[in-house]
């Protein structure tokens, strides 16, 4: 086992863990069966792992991403609900999103006539056609171009292109950053058409309350409307996950329009329901 690995892993009694450090005094260990692959990119510590609870994991920089036991109730989460929203959607750009789950699912509207992928790592889209077919699904769907660029890079050369951008982003560490910051969400602004919406994740309710309400705050100061919404990603620290929605109209939720091709999380009812939210996030967030 080389240096790298060596710091995410431990071996005992022929067991191999997999230990994230989710912050200074919470890990979490996965038992793993297998590591499918392992390297190391411009931007990142890229590994697929087969894991004993959550199956195949894409794991960056030590972090899990997505898994396929549950990687479809974010990804259904972070493009079923604004494509609800949208009355019309018919150009959408996603940032990040380098494991083609949220490309997946937006592929399920026909309304859709391009999607922008702008990924930063090639490789992680490369490992995950490969190696996590579950959540990639091998897109190969000839609406999506991909882009493989800095996101904020790219968004500062758009302007009136898009009815939804979609931040698939990873945490805000590395190169997701600067994702977070306000003159990314500026430049997402002015990408957009008149009434189009971005959605980003927006961390854990429990363990990331600063930057959750440090994400909902920029975006409402560029917005019209801002709203939270939640779903429960047992891959996630916590469980309860956020979803920050900024729209440049209102935001008329029409759950009637939920794609009718197979998902495994949404329904009209789970789209209704969660801007539904608990009482503690409503006073840290929308309580000055
Ligand atoms: N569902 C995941 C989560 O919440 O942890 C996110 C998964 S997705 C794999 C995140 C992707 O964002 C990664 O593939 C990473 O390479 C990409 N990414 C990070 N920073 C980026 C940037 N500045 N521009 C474009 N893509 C970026």
């Amino acid at each position: 086992m080389n240096n790298k690995l060596a710091s995410y892993f431990t071996e005992r009694d022929h067991e191999l863990w997999l230990t994230e450090d989710e912050r200074e005094d919470l890990k979490v260990s996965y038992r793993i069966k297998e590591i499918l692959f392992e390297g190391q990119s411009e931007f990142q510590h890229i590994m697929v792992l087969d894991s004993y609870s959550f199956g195949r994991m894409l794991v960056l920089d030590g972090i899990v991403q997505t898994t396929s036991m549950d990687g479809y109730i974010y990804n259904e989460m972070i493009s079923h609900v604004p494509l609800c929203i949208h009355p019309n959607p018919k150009r959408v750009l996603i940032i990040g999103g380098g494991d083609c789950g949220a490309a997946m699912e937006v592929c399920k509207y026909s309304a859709v006539e391009r999607i922008d992928m702008v990924e930063i790592d090639k490789i992680v889209v490369e490992v995950c056609k490969k190696h996590l077919p579950e959540v990639s699904g091998q897109l190969s769907d000839p609406r999506v171009q991909f882009i493989f660029d800095d996101g904020v890079i790219f968004a500062q050369t758009k302007e009136n292109e898009y009815d939804i951008v979609i931040v698939d982003s990873s945490d805000p560490i590395g190169p997701a950053k600067n994702l977070f910051e306000k003159s990314f969400y500026q430049s997402l602004y002015k990408a957009l058409k008149k009434d189009g919406l971005m959605v980003c994740q927006s961390q854990s309710p429990i363990f990331h309350v600063e930057v959750m309400k440090q994400t909902f705050q920029r975006i409402s100061d560029l917005f019209d409307e801002t709203k939270l919404y939640t779903a429960v990603v047992p891959t996630y620290p916590g469980g309860l996950w956020s979803f920050t929605i900024g729209s440049k109209g209102n935001i008329n939720l029409n759950p009637a329009k939920v794609s009718k091709k197979k998902t495994q999380y949404v329904n009209q009812q789970i789209i209704e329901r969660c801007f539904f939210l608990p009482q503690f996030m409503l006073e840290n967030v929308y309580r000055k």
